[in-house]
């Protein structure tokens, strides 16, 4: 049997929110590679190798994926969320386009999963109703001086946004200086919510104002929605209208 790899979506924590491709891919494989935490959701069974590794070597880890596939082997690449937002699947290409000629032939299938956003805006109600965008916080892989452009110019659109990897112990003040710019474009009125471990039995939701939010709420377990100029309580909930003047 020839080799493959699949780079699938677990969903934010709740086994309910794997989608069944991903089971069936999981059920088939000889070989599931991924970060740490992510591989401890998968359960052991005869025949399946479990490959943890650490975070921040996406590259290596998508590079021994393509070689065990190249084998022959059956090789699940797992991310939280979707694969695609902020993590493994583009890691994969870029393993892929360092060494064209060697894996071109391989079968490669990205399985989509439940993002942290839209997981958490179905908790909160509807606070993407309407046009939104996504940034990551994280300055890892891009100038921070290029978030802040984008936090401005996404606010001046009138966008509504939701903010990955917010707000890590290793750069404690970004955050904080993220709120500050959000402020001064959006007004201290403006809806925010922070959704933390969302669909694990330790969830937390908190929405405020943007003048009542503090760093401290947000961590990197927390997907931070910021909403747009028309975004509104209705009861417990937070929504955005389909409709903007
Ligand atoms: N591929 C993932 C995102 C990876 S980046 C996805 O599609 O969801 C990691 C960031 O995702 C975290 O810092 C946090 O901002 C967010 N995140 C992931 N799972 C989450 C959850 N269950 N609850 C809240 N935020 C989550």
């Amino acid at each position: 049997m020839s080799g493959w790899v699949a780079v699938a979506g677990l969903g934010p924590g709740d086994e309910a929110l794997v989608t069944p491709e991903v089971t069936a891919a999981l059920a088939q494989a000889s070989d599931v590679v991924g970060y740490f935490p992510y591989v401890a959701r998968v359960a052991p069974r005869p025949g399946l190798t479990l490959h943890g590794s650490d975070n921040r070597v996406e590259v290596d880890r998508a590079t021994h994926a393509l070689r065990m596939a190249a084998e022959g082997r059956r090789v699940v690449v797992v991310s939280s969320g979707d694969p695609g937002v902020f993590a493994m699947a583009s890691a994969l290409f870029e393993a892929l386009e360092a060494r064209p000629a060697e894996w071109q032939e391989l079968e490669i299938r990205i399985l989509p999963g439940i993002t942290a956003m839209l997981a958490a805006a179905a908790r909160l109600g509807a606070p993407l109703g309407h046009d939104f965008c996504a940034i990551n916080l994280s300055d890892n892989l891009k100038p921070w001086a290029l978030i802040e452009r984008r936090l401005k110019l996404a606010a001046q659109a009138g966008f509504a946004m939701a903010f990955y990897n917010p707000r890590s112990k290793s750069r404690p003040h970004q955050f904080a200086r993220a709120l500050q710019i959000l402020r001064q474009e959006c007004g201290d009125a403006r809806l925010i919510s922070f959704a933390r471990d969302v669909s694990k039995p330790t969830e937390e939701l908190t929405t405020v104002t943007l003048g009542e939010a503090t760093p401290e709420m947000a961590d990197m377990r927390t997907v931070v929605i910021l909403g747009n100029p028309d975004t509104r309580r209705a009861g417990r909930h937070v929504y955005t209208p389909r409709r903007a003047e």
